[in-house]
């Protein structure tokens, strides 16, 4: 073969391919960074409380008036380093979201939150929140939902970003407060378009809760539960869960990559998995790499898995673009996988099928132009 012909065959190759980066291994790190962080895609596994980074929460503290124990950032962040159980990790949560009062500060805490990920591709988010971590510390769910509602408004005219919510019940807490708290959530349906589940897997979890699951389905929210990594009895938990709470998503639900009929069984059920690399643990080595490794394999089953980041606050500040950096650095994630993962994001969001349609169109046409290969 001349060459000639050989250079015109490359070059069709690498059309097709997608443009290689040229220059030095930083240029082209920096350059797959900015196609990732710019790549369009959703956030729907973020917990409005936990968005709250240690500057955030001394800000509440001094705007309210109010004495923290913490002499600065460094010292939060310090308390943080250590929170390296679920129940010492809730606890400082707890402690943390103790310092929103108004409705005000619900509104600038998610607020501040959409103008972190605009600049990271984001362009639709389902927030969590925990009306009862507010409720049983006094502050009344109307306060909670006037801050909301102006965030909602706020965030697609300020940034372009859409803004809805999903209230999370506490899984350590009865099912009858769950229930008296979805009956009280009624009027704000408007915005709170989904129920989820969140806190440790108590004992009777989710039987517990088939019947606020029950109900809330006849209000017509939808529904979602968290399903946490490596935790006692976790494969039992999944399957009840798909019997008993007629569940959309699941959130986390790493496990899945365990047993190969809950794969198909999730897969055919179309259940999404909304996963987050970022982990308590994430110094202990092989940890990050084995949440990776089990992502890849349920994106490979066909299973709709997407990366989200739950609570960046308290981890390490990393927010959902960021973590699809992190899976194409420490995973070796290839641009289809990342593409396949944030088209999925688009496919899980609870929106109507004509707003998809128009999402995936505009999603295919900045992929055209980002032609860019690793
Ligand atoms: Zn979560």
């Amino acid at each position: 073969m001349g060459n000639g012909l050989r250079f015109v065959l490359l070059a069709l190759l690498l059309t097709l391919a997608g443009k290689p980066v040229q220059g030095s291994d930083a240029e082209r790190d920096e350059a797959i960074a900015a196609f990732i962080m710019g790549l369009p895609k959703t956030e729907l596994h973020i917990h409005l409380e936990g968005t709250l980074e240690a500057e955030d929460y001394l800000a509440l503290m001094a705007r309210n008036g109010r004495e923290s124990s913490y002499a600065d950032a460094a010292a939060v962040r310090d308390r943080l380093t250590y929170a390296r159980d679920l129940d010492t990790f809730i606890e400082v949560y707890e402690e943390l979201l103790g310092a929103m009062q108004t409705a005000y500060d619900f509104e600038q805490v998610a607020m501040t939150y959409i103008e972190r990920v605009a600049a990271q591709g984001v362009v639709y988010v389902e927030m969590f929140f925990d009306p009862q971590m507010h409720t049983y510390r006094g502050i009344p769910l109307e306060t909670v939902m006037e801050g909301l509602y102006r965030a909602h408004e706020r965030a697609p005219v300020e940034y372009g970003v859409e803004l809805w919510f999903i209230a999370c019940f506490n899984r350590d807490r009865s099912a009858a407060s769950a229930l008296m708290h979805l009956v009280a959530l009624a009027p704000y349906q408007d915005i709170i378009i989904g129920v989820g589940l969140d806190n440790p897997e108590e004992i009777g979890f989710p039987e517990k809760f088939a019947t606020v699951f029950a109900r809330a389905a006849a209000m017509g929210f939808r529904r979602t539960t968290h399903l946490d990594v490596d935790v006692p009895n976790t494969l039992e938990h999944h399957w009840s869960a798909l019997r008993l709470l007629d569940i959309e998503r699941i959130d986390h639900g790493l496990n899945v990559a365990d047993d190969p009929e809950l794969m198909t069984a999730v897969r055919e059920a179309g259940i999404a998995l909304t996963a987050c690399p970022t982990l308590l643990y994430r110094d202990i080595p092989g940890r990050l790499e084995g949440r990776l490794a089990r992502i890849r394999t349920l994106l490979e089953a066909g299973i709709e898995i997407s990366l989200h980041s739950d609570d960046p606050g308290l981890m390490r500040d990393l927010y959902v673009g960021d973590l699809y950096v992190l899976a194409q650095n420490e995973g070796g994630f290839t641009r289809e996988e990342i593409v396949a993962l944030a088209r999925n994001s688009l496919l899980s969001a609870w929106v109507e099928e004509a707003q998809r349609s128009v999402w995936l169109e505009a999603f295919d046409a900045w992929l055209a132009e980002h032609p860019i290969a690793f």
